[in-house]
């Protein structure tokens, strides 16, 4: 049996094992599995040290332990390295442990057409902001300016990867949201107050030219909501979490995953 997981805390929400398992088993690979792996902080590195030993082939990893499977890596891609954060990570034989990063190219791939010469507005200071901010520029956009909340953290990473920081939102070709704003699935979640924590009104939304939330969660986003009502393109969170999944997939399979399957799988599983 290769087994495969998501490691995070928590990750009960998470939708890799429909996704991943349903992609196995439509490639044929039977003696493939792919779970949930709960692992608190203070778990995190003896654990995973110890699941190459314990029949895992590779795993997923998500918050909060991104930075943390990078450090423990003994080898790591540059691209990982850059970010700062691996959200793949596979065990060889040996017992040594390879970091990748497929959220940069992820969300690339799930865009389907190339940043190059595009400026860029990302929302969000975070781990997946930096992924987003690093995969942009290395494809060429420019200028991608960063927003945050917490307006420290955003120039911290602006001037870390070489984007700037910026006071308010601005105008530009493409938008891609890095914050949680929008996760939540209560009725609360208003448009306009889920807009307003990102310091925007659904008019501004309409003036991009295409529109990326990496929130998922069922049902649309109040940012692709915003930007699909005025028109706009728009590249949802699962879209951009089957993409990264895929490449993971691939890297340890060796096989092109059936993305087609794997959507359907997304959209089907009820957790959230
Ligand atoms: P993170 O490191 O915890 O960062 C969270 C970000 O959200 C910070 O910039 C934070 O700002 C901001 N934020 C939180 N609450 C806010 C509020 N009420 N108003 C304004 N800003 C707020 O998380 P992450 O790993 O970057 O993930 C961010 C989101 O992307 C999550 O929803 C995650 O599920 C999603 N994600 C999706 C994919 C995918 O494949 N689709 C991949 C990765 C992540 P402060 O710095 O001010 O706290």
């Amino acid at each position: 049996m290769h087994r495969l997981g998501v490691l995070g805390w928590p990750v009960a929400h998470s939708r890799s094992p429909a996704i991943h398992n349903a992609a196995l088993a439509a490639m044929g690979l039977d003696d493939w599995h792919y779970q949930r792996l709960p692992v608190p902080p203070g778990l995190f590195e003896e654990t995973t040290r110890a699941l190459g030993g314990a029949g895992f082939y590779g795993a997923n990893v998500t918050i909060p332990h991104k930075a943390s499977a990078l450090a423990l890596a003994g080898e790591a891609s540059p691209t990982a390295r850059a970010i700062g954060a691996a959200n793949t990570l596979t065990f060889a034989p040996g017992g040594e442990i390879l970091a990748e990063n497929t959220d940069a190219p992820g969300l690339l791939a799930a865009l389907g057409f190339s940043p190059a010469g595009m400026s860029a507005q990302v929302l969000g200071a975070g781990g997946s902001a930096r992924a987003a901010v690093w995969a942009l520029l290395d494809a060429g956009a420019g200028p991608v300016w960063v927003w945050n909340r917490t307006p420290e953290r955003a120039e911290r990473l602006a001037a870390e990867l070489g984007a700037s920081a910026t006071a308010q939102p601005r105008p530009a070709d493409l938008l891609v949201n890095c914050t949680s704003v929008g996760l939540s699935v209560e009725r609360s979640a208003t448009e306009d107050r889920a807009l307003n924590q990102l310091r925007m009104t659904g008019d501004q939304v309409g003036e991009y030219s295409h529109v990326a939330d990496l929130v998922y969660r069922s049902g649309s986003t109040p940012l692709l909501a915003a930007a699909q009502m005025r028109g706009v393109g728009t590249t949802d969170g699962l879209e951009i979490l089957i993409a990264q999944g895929a490449l993971s997939l691939e890297s340890w399979t060796k096989h092109a995953p059936p993305l087609e399957v794997m959507r359907a799988a997304a959209r089907a599983d009820p957790a959230t």
